[in-house]
């Protein structure tokens, strides 16, 4: 028997239900959940069962490969795919219990032939995808369940093509028959109940990215727990890694642990990054390689080989000293991780 690996990312789930739960209540939309990339890296089947037991009933993935893992879907469950539909994809979409959003005329017209309600992304402003609100009548006589747009700038509140793109999608909701209008992703929710239409598309701030509606920050869901392979004793002037970026300023004490860039603990991490021992911050001591990190545990309590280091995964936190963005550093989350839900 091989043990799991020296590695685990540990998930708490009711982080995750109370990060989802402030999105539903925020007004009087209903709030489904953007699962996309394995659940912005923390697991997509464990996310849409946990969201699922919460009342949660709407998901999106990108692409139908995405479908088949997260199946069988529990009871009253939707799941929608946001790249749309290519001729390639007609057998899997018609024979998967998922809905494509579609995105263009051409995909349009190969819907219109399975007679199926559909729904449909309109663009608004961003020019990524979707019809534009001049071309939308090529959709008429299709069942439209859900009317999309999404926004380009909610990362700036005051950013003018915000209300533009408010102000588009509501005069398409006036004249596009749909079960229901969807806008918003997180930081979109956060621009207040206008924005909100009768869904919203919650990604990031389920997973401790962002904000959450009412301008708090979004709960970490997420902890990485990494075993200590070898400790050293690194004397002053002594370097540390790859590239000698880290040099000792005094006599160090440095763990090395099994959690690299190749398990998405971000090569921008290198000398930025931090673990907690015994709850002692301990700073990422050189480059992170490709299966390693190592940190400076001189200030811990004692700390053996075998012992496992603490390293937080706070997207914000993380993203503001690594150069990536809080999406980036959840997404490339690694396959190599024992995920444990607790
Ligand atoms: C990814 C995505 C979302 C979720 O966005 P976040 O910024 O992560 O909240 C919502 N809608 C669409 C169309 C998306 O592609």
């Amino acid at each position: 028997m091989i043990p799991p690996p020296q590695a685990r990312l540990l998930l708490d789930g009711d982080a995750l239900v109370a990060n989802w739960r402030d999105f539903a209540t925020c007004g009087r939309a209903e709030a489904g959940a953007a699962i996309k990339a394995d659940g912005y890296g923390l697991g997509a089947r464990a996310v849409l069962l946990r969201l699922a037991a919460a009342g949660c009933r709407r998901f999106y993935v990108a692409h139908w490969h995405e479908v088949p893992p997260l199946l069988p879907l529990p009871d009253g469950v939707m799941l929608s795919v946001l790249h749309g539909v290519t001729p390639q994809d007609m057998p899997a979409a018609l024979d998967l219990p998922a809905e494509p959003v579609l995105a263009t005329a051409a995909q349009v017209a190969l819907w219109r032939q399975t007679g199926r309600a559909v729904e449909l992304m309109v663009d608004t402003g961003m020019n990524r995808l979707g019809l534009a609100p001049a071309e939308v009548a090529v959709a008429d006589g299709l069942e439209i369940t859900v009317l999309h747009s999404h926004l380009a700038c909610t990362e700036n509140p005051v950013h003018p093509l915000n209300e533009a793109q408010r102000a588009a999608f509501a005069d398409l909701a006036a004249r596009v028959p749909a079960g229901l209008y969807a806008l918003a992703n997180s930081a979109g929710a956060a621009l207040g109940p206008s924005f909100h239409f009768d869904l919203i598309r919650p990604g990031v701030g389920l997973y401790g990215g962002g904000l959450l509606p009412d301008g708090r920050p979004s709960r970490p869901v997420a902890r990485l727990a990494a075993r200590i392979l070898q400790l050293r004793d690194v004397p002053a002037g002594g370097s540390v890694g790859y590239g000698a970026s880290f040099v000792a300023s005094r006599a160090s004490r440095i763990a090395t642990v099994a959690l690299g860039y190749a398990d998405g603990y971000a090569r921008g991490l290198s000398d930025t990054g931090w673990a907690l021992a015994g709850g002692v911050r301990c700073q990422a001591a050189g480059r992170v390689s490709m299966d390693l990190a190592a940190f400076d545990v001189t200030d811990a309590p004692a700390m053996a080989e075998g012992d496992w280091l603490d390293i937080p995964f706070d997207p914000e936190a993380m993203a503001a000293v690594s150069g990536r963005t809080s999406y980036e550093l959840l997404v490339a989350l690694g396959q190599r991780f024992e995920r444990v839900w607790q």
